[in-house]
């Protein structure tokens, strides 16, 4: 129960580490995006309408005038192109290759008026970026466009390690959010885990304590028996020291359970010897039955890693229920099966079943489903729980199908062990 809390824990923790740090880095990106985005905009808008004023004045004073200057990839260069009938009349360009290939490419540039526009340039291996923004404009009487650009190198080349830089840190994030996870998850459940150890000290105590007097019960009640000769008191007194043992027996496997678990991988266990021995002790005690118990398979050897004991185990519990719940003059069967990646027993009975609302509580511990059908028959709830533990220890499984007043089949599986 602990360990299932924890690795709940474990897992939530992580994935609200994670999501607060994925949010923080999209954040600051989105953040980071539109400042710079929007900053570089209105530098070029502001950038073309001072070239446009400037074309204004050129109306009444007109030459043609072509500046160069060198480019460079790593700054946030700016430059402008007046065309007017497909021919650069005015302009503040970058020098070399690069230059001339600008051109070319604002030559044949299809804009909109004041519209954002972005393209890439390849020039010897290096790759430039630039925003373009156009509007048109008249110089004597003719129609020309204006095209500003802005080389955004540096700015993408910084944006992508800064990027590159997030992806890495969120990487380091995720894998620490494991071990901040795993540390939060333990000091929340620390409280918990100091009552839990607690309680099952005071169980284990109070259990031990407890099988003194009965087993002094028990002892005088056969010396009363061997005196004076049976009686229905005596055997009362004798059934109720046998149902109290059993509780306690179980409160205390219970108690234990916990600190019997091991991650040892058991040898195979051919589990169909032990069917076949468990079913026989079982029909020489219940021999008033009509029926006796069959086991009904068509496989010579069914192999689980498990230990004879936990088998053992899981069968009583089961075989018992069985008995306790059918009629006398009814069947029970086990069954066993595999698909070779599982393997499957099950027990199948003719009795009283289990009704639909009470089959998701069953292997709860200390629950009797319908306890006016139950009052007669022995128990504390405790039998299913014991044997649903163990099974999950086991990496397998137990689930139920019940019709009541026709039966029910109980259904452990086990990773078949190769
Ligand atoms: P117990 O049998 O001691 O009450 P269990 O944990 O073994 O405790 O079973 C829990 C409850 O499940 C039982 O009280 C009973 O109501 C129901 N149950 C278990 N097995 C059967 C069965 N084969 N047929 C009908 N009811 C069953």
């Amino acid at each position: 129960m602990i360990d299932k809390t924890k690795k709940y824990l474990v897992w939530q923790y992580t994935c609200i580490i994670f999501a607060i740090s994925a949010l923080l880095f999209v954040g600051c990106d989105s953040i980071y995006h539109y400042v710079i985005t929007h900053n570089l905009e209105e530098n070029l808008a502001d950038y073309l309408n001072e070239e446009y004023r400037e074309a204004l004045d050129y109306n009444l004073n007109f030459h043609e005038e072509i500046h160069s200057s060198a480019a460079d990839a790593t700054m946030i260069q700016t430059f402008s192109y007046w065309i007017l009938d497909s021919k650069i009349i005015h302009a503040d360009q970058p020098e070399g290759t690069i230059g001339k290939e600008l051109l070319d490419k604002v030559l044949r540039l299809d804009i909109a008026d004041r519209e954002l526009t972005r393209f890439k340039l390849k020039n010897q291996k290096e790759i430039w970026k630039f925003a373009a923004l156009a509007t048109s404009f008249t110089l004597k009487g003719q129609q020309g466009k204006i095209v500003v650009l802005m080389n955004m190198t540096p700015i993408e080349k910084f944006t992508h390690t800064y990027k590159k830089i997030g992806f890495i840190v969120l990487f380091v994030i995720c894998l620490l959010s494991y071990f901040i996870a795993l540390s939060l998850a333990n000091r929340a459940i620390a409280p918990i885990v100091k009552m839990y150890h607690r309680q099952k000290d005071f169980v284990s105590n109070a259990s031990h304590e407890l099988k003194t007097p009965l087993g002094v019960l028990m002892a005088y009640s056969e010396l009363i028996e061997t005196k004076y000769g049976s009686n229905a008191e005596i055997d009362v007194i004798k059934d109720e020291v046998k149902n109290m043992s059993g509780l306690i027996d179980d409160l205390l496997y219970l108690s234990k359970l916990d600190s019997l678990k091991t991650n040892v991988k058991r040898p195979p266990l051919d589990i169909l010897s032990c069917l076949k021995e468990t079913i026989k002790k079982f029909n020489a005690l219940a021999n008033d039955r009509k029926f006796p118990i069959t086991l009904k398979t068509d496989k010579q050897n069914l192999t689980v890693s498990l230990s004879l004991g936990d088998l053992e185990r899981i069968l009583n519990v089961l075989i018992e229920n069985a008995l306790k719940y059918t009629p006398k003059d009814k069947h029970i069967s086990l069954e066993a099966d595999t698909d070779d990646k599982k393997v499957y027993i099950r027990v199948i009975d003719e009795g009283i079943g289990i009704e639909q609302k009470d089959i998701a509580h069953i292997f709860e511990k200390f629950y009797r489903a319908d306890e006016s059908h139950n009052r007669n028959i022995s128990g504390y709830g405790l039998g299913l729980s014991i044997a649903k533990e163990i099974i999950e220890q086991n990496r397998g499984s137990i689930s139920v199908i019940s019709h009541p007043g026709k039966g029910s089949v109980f259904t452990v599986e086990f990773p078949a062990a190769k």
